[in-house]
């Protein structure tokens, strides 16, 4: 099992941002800390305390949390939750809210995985992004983190952001893989959310994107910049040194069961999902009547089988035919035997006798290539 805890709180609203968190204010903390408790317990009591092999607590902000919290957090897990040896145990931290006492904390609970969300080195990107730190701050968090001790640090980035040039995205990489040398990378695409402030200046005009061509010569060259400098490219928008993927977001990627805590988390147990209200007040009102989980859904076998497409298609692994198989009773390469055929004239697709998966070219375009074939399911 994996387990997800979201923390909704963060210092200010950044401009892009379509994750639920606010800025904490009166009781909000006490407040998620007694419903992550009744949450926490009335799922460990209907799923008997189950083994966990990876926790990640993400947000919002998690590093934002008071030392005394995160103790009482770490506290809780190991009460309701079978925590495996060796677990691999990530939070989230944003640079303007970490310290190297702070960091020490952290791995004195147990925590052995820092994703520092810096997204980008230079401060003209982040003052665009309305992030709550400065690319100095980033670079010192990291060192701190090091200094703590943390042996397995992922930094946050984001590419295709305005004004962006393939030589202002190389430039950020180059610091990144000779300067600061973490055991894994996260590569973003900007995406415009719709109602955030950011997406209404690209409509207004006020702010452009780079063009499409600019965008794949970014996505293409960095990715080729990250594998030349020890960085396996294991997902989409993943890249890690040998042995320190993420475990935690490859269990979402092979299907595998997951519990989320928190406000707008989502749980996926034997085939039935819920998520939860993604306010916290609304959430805390359910999780403190003992009412988690009640909403579950039982997940169509179309939509198992859309998601196994979906998600593994974005692994360098790619999909297993015998998994589908399993899965579905049906032949995946004879299903789609035309389309995969076009696609892997175009370059888009490699195949093999055991499944396929998206070339880098491919990745690039994976939304059409994945509309085409659910458009084919
Ligand atoms: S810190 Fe993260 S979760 Fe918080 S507003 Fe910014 S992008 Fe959203």
């Amino acid at each position: 099992m994996l387990l997800y805890i979201h923390v909704p709180f963060c210092r200010r609203k950044c401009s892009y941002c379509a994750f639920y968190s606010k800025v904490p204010e009166g009781d909000d903390m006490g407040l998620w800390e007694r419903a992550l408790t009744a949450e926490a317990e009335t799922l460990s009591r209907r799923h008997g305390r189950p083994r966990v092999e990876t926790v990640y607590m993400g947000g919002g902000t998690p590093s934002l949390l008071p030392a005394w919290l995160m103790e009482r957090v770490a506290g809780l897990l190991r009460r309701c939750f079978d925590i495996a040896p060796g677990a691999e145990f990530s939070i989230e931290a944003n640079p303007d809210s970490v310290d190297s006492w702070g960091l020490r904390d952290l791995l004195s609970l147990g925590v052995n995985r820092l994703s520092l969300g810096v997204q980008s080195l230079d401060d003209n990107d982040l003052k665009v992004l309305g992030r709550p730190h400065t690319a100095s701050q980033a670079l010192s968090a990291f060192e701190a983190a090091r200094m703590a001790g943390f042996r397995n640090i992922s930094l946050d980035l984001m590419w295709g952001l305005p004004g962006q040039r393939v030589a202002t995205w190389l430039r950020q990489l180059r610091m990144v893989t000779r300067d600061l040398r973490p055991e894994h990378v996260s590569c973003y695409a900007l995406t415009r959310e719709p109602g955030a402030p950011l997406a209404e200046r690209l409509d207004s005009g006020e702010l452009t994107l780079p063009d499409e061509n600019e965008q794949s010569r970014i996505f293409v060259y960095g990715a080729e910049h990250l594998e030349a400098h020890g960085y396996l490219h294991y997902e989409i928008s993943n890249f890690a040194r040998m042995g320190f993927h993420c475990r935690h977001n490859t269990g979402y990627w092979e299907g595998r069961d997951y519990l989320g805590l928190g406000p707008s988390a989502v749980s996926t147990v034997a085939g039935r999902r819920w998520e939860n209200p993604r306010d916290l007040a609304a959430w805390a009102e359910e999780a403190l009547a003992g009412r988690a989980g009640e909403t579950a859904e039982e997940l169509s076998p179309a939509t198992r089988a859309r998601e196994m497409v979906m998600l593994s298609l974005r692994t360098s692994r790619g999909l297993s035919y015998k998994a589908y198989r399993a899965l579905t009773g049906r032949n995946f390469a004879e299903q789609h035997a035309t389309l995969l055929k076009g696609l892997r004239q175009h370059g888009l697709v490699r195949m093999t006798r055991d499944g396929v998966r998206l070339s880098r070219g491919g990745m690039l375009v994976s939304n059409l290539i994945l509309e085409r074939l659910m458009g084919e399911a």
